[in-house]
């Protein structure tokens, strides 16, 4: 049975996997629920056989957070800024069909062509980081700083994990996307249109704190002082107008509900059980945990460190688990620990699952466009100068810190 909620959903209540609409969430729209079942001997064949008949009319981009199985099917994978610029390369393909979470596939549709579909095999696959920020209270946000005297001065940059409508934001004043690879980059450049990292400008960065913070401190030489966290739930943000004059960093208060669950204790247990140990941590991750780390990159940084690793040598990693064990797999000459001490997997991304896709694949097969991601034309145009700002930044150096 499906359920559809036109009013806010009763309080933490989610959908059943494929089944039912919500309009009111990010994720916006429906997704009929006709899916075969998981259990489903011939899935596999099925989805064979769905791919073939799409041949080179779909391109298949796949997340590193989705599941094995996923993963099989994709024409290419990576992280969010990976994803963003195979996207764009691939104009002659008809279908985008993105296995990833719903942010990705609006900046997919924003960076495509009109002629092409980009499709979410489950329209419930959103983030929960994405959803801490909404536009009306971005918009009250910035009107907070006009009032404050510091918007004139302030940048703001957005993080690839964010609504468009956010995204747009960004763009109609002058600020740019980034990701966590190319964070320090971006926000360098926001800053470089302020005078410099060390002059007055701000940067107001959205939607998490953690990557935001960790990037200003240990890769810009920021203080932990200049940092102050806006919280939307409270009047003004929480901040008198003198704490907003005297920071450098507006951060955003939004978080992964993934990464948020390490902590500096994880890091000290992994020491002790093993001595001489790597630890390699995602920038999401809070900033005592990334200052207790070895290494801080993105999840295409931590894939390098591990091809790289001498053999023999142990890395304990702080990432999202389905990642962490295809790299524990696929490098069998190393020890690959996983850093949390409890199954810390993506719930969103992994609502992307076999029979969603080969569900989305059939019907594609077979001329119904299902699941089909649209932002609409202002914003897109909006968030598209955004994103091209990302698309033009330099490309971003490793990262190391701790
Ligand atoms: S891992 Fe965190 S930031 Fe990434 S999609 Fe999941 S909740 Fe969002």
């Amino acid at each position: 049975m499906s359920a559809t909620f036109t009013e806010p959903r009763p309080s933490g209540a989610l959908l059943l996997l494929g089944e039912g609409s919500d309009l009111r969430s990010e994720r916006g729209v429906e997704c009929t629920g006709a899916l075969p079942p998981a259990s489903d001997p011939d899935l596999v064949e099925r989805a064979r056989v769905a791919r073939a008949a799409l041949g080179d009319r779909a391109f298949v981009l796949g997340h590193h957070y989705q599941r094995d199985e996923v993963i099989a099917l994709a024409d290419v994978t990576g992280d969010s800024f990976k994803l963003a610029r195979e996207a764009a390369a691939r104009p002659d393909a008809e279908y985008v069909i993105f296995c990833g979470v719903h942010f990705m596939a609006e900046s997919a549709d924003i960076l495509t062509h009109d002629g092409q579909a980009v499709v979410l095999p489950d329209l419930q696959a959103g983030c929960s980081m994405a959803d801490m920020a909404d536009i009306a209270q971005v918009e009250e946000a910035w009107e907070v700083l006009a009032d404050a005297g510091v918007a004139d001065r302030t940048v703001p940059v957005t993080y690839m994990n964010s609504t468009a409508a956010i995204k747009a934001f960004t763009g109609r004043h002058g600020g740019t996307v980034c990701t966590s690879s190319n964070a320090r980059v971006a926000l360098q450049w926001a800053f470089d249109r302020t005078g410099g990292v060390d002059g007055d400008g701000k940067v107001l960065f959205m939607p998490d704190q953690h990557l935001g913070r960790n990037t200003a401190v240990l890769q810009l030489g920021m203080g932990l002082e200049d940092c102050v966290v806006y919280d939307p739930r409270r009047p003004a943000g929480g901040l008198t107008e003198r704490e907003l004059r005297d920071a450098r960093m507006i951060l955003w208060r939004g978080h992964c509900s993934v990464h948020g669950r390490f902590s500096a204790e994880n890091v000290a247990q992994v020491r002790e059980r093993v001595p001489g140990i790597h630890v390699l941590v995602h920038p999401e991750c809070k900033h005592e945990v990334v200052a207790a780390a070895d290494q801080v990159g993105s999840t295409e940084h931590i894939i390098r460190a591990l091809d790289a690793a001498e053999p023999g040598s142990a890395w304990a990693i702080g990432t999202e688990l389905n990642l962490v064990r295809r790299l524990a797999a696929s490098h069998p000459e190393l020890a690959v620990h996983y850093l949390d001490s409890t199954v810390c997997f993506c719930s969103t991304m992994n609502r992307i699952d076999l029979p969603h896709l080969v569900w989305a694949m059939e019907e594609l097969a077979a001329g119904r466009v299902v699941n089909r991601i649209t932002v609409d034309a202002d914003d897109a145009h909006w968030a598209r100068v955004a994103l091209d700002q990302m698309l033009a930044l330099p490309a971003p150096a490793p990262t190391t810190a701790g």
